[in-house]
């Protein structure tokens, strides 16, 4: 696989995790947008495009993050522990919320992936301190993004 194109699109809350967004194209063929660059404790790292798991209410039947605590559309009061399954127990490691909607399944293509984007977007912040520094047009997604949104 190659990588033959990064697109980054810095964000503008410097206190944010969420440092940017990346778009890859893959053999000048095939692009993924909405990856991200999270700052972790580890430093910077690469979050694939992914989404928001779901579950339906068990009275309407309607769809609801499995974070939310109501329904949005009938409003019962939905069991806040659901997203930890069976055990309910929070202690036992991390629930998912999330799930990759595009990603490597092997670690030397992650690395890859991480390797290219992670320069990429060293070379944009750095860009990014030039004056008159114009950010490239890149649509991003809805700020929708949640701190624990860090699988790594
Ligand atoms: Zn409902």
């Amino acid at each position: 696989m190659n990588i033959t194109e990064v697109r980054v699109k810095l964000t503008e809350a410097k206190k944010n995790r969420l440092q940017a967004f990346c778009s890859i194209t893959i053999d000048n063929d095939f692009v993924v947008r909405d990856l991200k660059i999270i700052e972790g404790y580890k430093g910077a790292f690469v979050a694939m495009p992914s989404r928001k798991l779901a579950d339906k209410c068990p009275k309407c039947n309607s769809k609801n993050h499995l974070r939310s605590r109501f329904c949005n559309d009938c409003g019962a009061k939905l069991n806040d522990k659901r997203a930890l399954g069976e055990s309910g127990d929070e202690s036992k490691g991390k629930f998912k919320l999330y799930a990759d909607t595009a990603h490597p399944i092997n670690s030397k293509c992650r690395d890859e992936i991480e390797q290219k984007v992670l320069a990429a977007y060293k070379e944009e912040s750095e860009k990014a301190k030039q004056p008159g520094y114009k950010p490239p047009a890149m649509e991003v997604p809805d700020l929708d993004f949640d701190e624990d949104n860090t699988n790594s």
